[in-house]
């Protein structure tokens, strides 16, 4: 195991360590950002992905750290990622050697990301006995199968549509990316009477304008079958989906989908990033002076690692739904007023929000 200190992206909050795993012997090749402990031991998704940089894995994890002081936990933020194929047949075994590797980074507890899920989260506990996000059976609240971040994800819909008086009876919405968070974004919204009207995976995306079947659409992708062989609208490209007029866009695929050049082609009111990091910063700044509302990623998209925090406390699941519930709204209600009132774009304002936490428990500490 070899160790990096990569100060080209440091900053007065971190990163506290950046380590590459290197296993000669076996395929195992991972990176482990852990960026801010001020707040408690960093809690972070363990991604699977072949194309992930130390760079992203640095940005998430920073995401993480502003997150779990967003939403008040005693957390601080760290990512890590397995550089492989997610359908890889060695899953286990790189999830177990993964864990080994890291045991003594006791400042990281991972959780499930895109790639992994509860059951990689089981052997890492298995192997060290630290990870949160486990299955019901090992004391886990599920949070993917409860779709805890889309659950949060429409508690933000429902202030900021409030907000810009936009009523969600009837409102139309396109989520990018059909998978655990999309797929349960998708779900809540249309228990308030919001109509998907258009949706994709990596394969292609499908255009419905009178309302997407989802439960049609759930099972069909439960069966195997890709978002544009569903049967549940016209098939678009993924880059024709950007263009489809809507009221609520909702980002939840891959980071850095928007950018200053495709975000022109966006036509919407309001932005709900489920996604982490889905919008870079000079893309977010055009859509704030076109008027676009966006409820940045480290606010609205919480509930997943709300859930774990509560999971890793040894609480219930209805205790986890009441913080997200609560935790989302009043951060989103805070944002909005700010926002208007300091006449910052909204992603300066959650990070500002953000910084404001953790400036006061770095304050408590002295060695850091
Ligand atoms: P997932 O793997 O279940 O779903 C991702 C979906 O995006 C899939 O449908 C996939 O086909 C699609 N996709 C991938 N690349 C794409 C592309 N280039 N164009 C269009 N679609 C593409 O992952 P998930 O758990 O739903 O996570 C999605 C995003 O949300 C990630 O950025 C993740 O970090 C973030 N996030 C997840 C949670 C959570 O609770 N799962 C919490 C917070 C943030």
């Amino acid at each position: 195991m070899m160790s990096h200190y990569i100060d080209n992206f440091a900053d007065d909050l971190g990163p506290e360590k950046v380590v590459h795993i290197y296993e000669p012997k076996s395929k195992l090749r991972a990176i482990v950002v852990i960026d801010n402990i001020s707040l408690g031991t960093a809690i972070g998704g363990c991604r699977m992905a072949k194309d992930v940089t130390t760079q992203e894995v640095f940005r998430l994890a920073r995401a993480m750290t502003l997150k779990n002081a967003l939403a008040s936990l005693p957390h601080g933020g760290a990512k890590s990622a397995i550089l492989a194929d997610s359908g890889t047949d060695e899953k286990e075994a790189l999830m177990r050697e993964f864990a080994q590797a890291m045991k003594t980074l006791t400042d990281y507890i991972p959780g499930p990301d895109m790639g992994t899920d509860e059951t990689c989260m089981a052997y890492v506990q298995d192997e060290i006995g630290r990870a949160v996000g486990l299955p019901k059976v090992l004391g886990g609240i599920p949070l993917d199968a409860l779709g805890m971040t889309g659950y949060g994800l429409s508690v933000a819909a429902k202030v900021a549509a409030d907000d810009i008086s936009l009523t969600l009876e009837g409102a139309r919405i396109i989520v990018q990316g059909f998978g655990n968070v999309g797929k349960a974004t998708a779900k809540y919204l249309s228990d308030l009477g919001v109509k998907l009207i258009a949706t994709c995976d990596s394969k292609g995306g499908i255009h419905n304008p009178d309302g997407i079947d989802i439960p049609q659409l759930i099972k069909a992708k439960e069966s195997g079958v890709t978002v544009s062989k569903s049967g549940t609208g016209k098939p678009v490209s993924n880059e024709d989906l950007l263009k489809i007029e809507s009221d609520i866009f909702i980002p939840a695929a891959r980071p850095d989908v928007f950018t200053e050049v495709n975000q022109e082609l966006l036509k919407t009111w309001l932005v709900l990033e489920g996604a982490n990091i889905p919008i870079t910063h000079p893309a977010a700044e055009k859509m704030h002076k076109r008027g676009i509302m966006i409820v940045p990623d480290v606010i609205a998209n919480c509930g997943g690692v709300i859930c774990a925090a509560t999971e890793y406390q040894g609480l219930s699941e209805s205790d986890a739904f009441k913080r997200v519930e609560a935790t989302v709204k009043s951060n989103t209600d805070e944002l909005l007023k700010r926002v208007v009132e300091e006449d910052f774009p909204p992603h300066e304002i959650a990070l500002k929000m953000a910084r404001e936490r953790i400036a006061k428990a770095m304050s408590y500490r002295a060695h850091m």
